[in-house]
């Protein structure tokens, strides 16, 4: 089976298009959402429908969806384009639409699968905090009871394991580092083969999977994962997408520039 994992969709059509057209071809069944759905991206209401329309087996809130949903004028944390974004996208959608971001849980175990998924961090989800170290990382496994667990929020891909019991290296967490291939200029042009993270019984992952529609790791490629369960294998996935058309409906809609300039730069 092949689950998709996509995370932190921003309203961006053009993006999860591509995304689903991908999936599609790669024989994808299920698909699993780590939230933020909606927000500074020009097509929330389209984006909900595709995701309220695949075979969803798991999904989550995120901190956008919250915002959008709730009451919530505050918005902690948030800067001023964020806080626009939010403002225009609860106007764009309709109450049926807002009820069921506002129903999303925080965290979930995904009914028949060894999968938990959260947006931000399985410790304290509402908190909205970030997972970027193995500090972060180690919190989240005290909180983590199956082998997998997927989370977005900070858009950048980063991957943790912690080794089964070996006594002593018990606490032992590592970063994966093959999961960021970063883009740089001295690879740029070298043959870009997608990051891999086999599955080792009796360990533990925690694997953040980018985003697919506002990526922040200076690679404007939309961002998602597939989990094969036959192969016992996660793999991150980088799909160009049409990058202009997001940016000119995001100028035509009235949101702040600084979101559709970088979409391009992917930060
Ligand atoms: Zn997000």
């Amino acid at each position: 089976m092949k689950y998709a994992i996509i995370s932190d969709i921003h309203a961006n059509l053009e993006a999860l298009t591509a995304v689903m057209d991908r999936c599609r071809k790669e024989g994808v069944e299920k698909y699993v959402c780590l939230g933020d759905i909606v927000g500074y991206n020009a097509n929330p209401r389209d984006c909900l429908k595709i995701v309220r329309t695949i075979d969803l087996v798991g999904v989550v809130k995120g901190n956008h969806d919250e915002y959008v949903s709730s009451m919530d004028e505050e918005m902690l944390g948030f800067n001023q384009h964020a806080k626009q974004a939010v403002l225009w996208t609860k106007n764009q959608l309709n109450t049926e639409e807002r009820s069921w971001l506002s129903k999303l849980p925080m965290k979930q175990t995904v009914r028949g699968t060894n999968i938990t998924i959260v947006h931000a961090t399985l410790d304290s989800p509402a908190s909205w905090g970030y997972i970027f170290d193995v500090h972060h990382a180690m919190d989240n496994f005290s909180y983590q009871f199956t082998p997998l667990c997927f989370c977005g929020h900070s858009h950048v891909p980063i991957g943790f394991c912690k080794k089964s019991f070996t006594g002593s290296n018990s606490l032992l967490v590592e970063e994966v580092q093959e999961w960021k291939a970063e883009r740089t200029e001295a690879n740029a042009d070298k043959e870009d083969l997608d990051p891999v993270i086999p599955i080792q019984k009796g360990w533990k992952y925690l694997i953040n999977i980018g985003s697919v529609g506002q990526p922040r790791n200076k690679d404007p490629r939309a961002s998602f994962a597939i989990y094969d369960t036959e192969a016992n294998t996660v793999t991150r996935l980088r799909i160009e997408y049409d990058v202009a058309t997001a940016q000119k409906k995001i100028r035509e809609a009235g949101l702040p520039d600084r979101l559709a300039t970088r979409l391009e730069r992917g930060n």
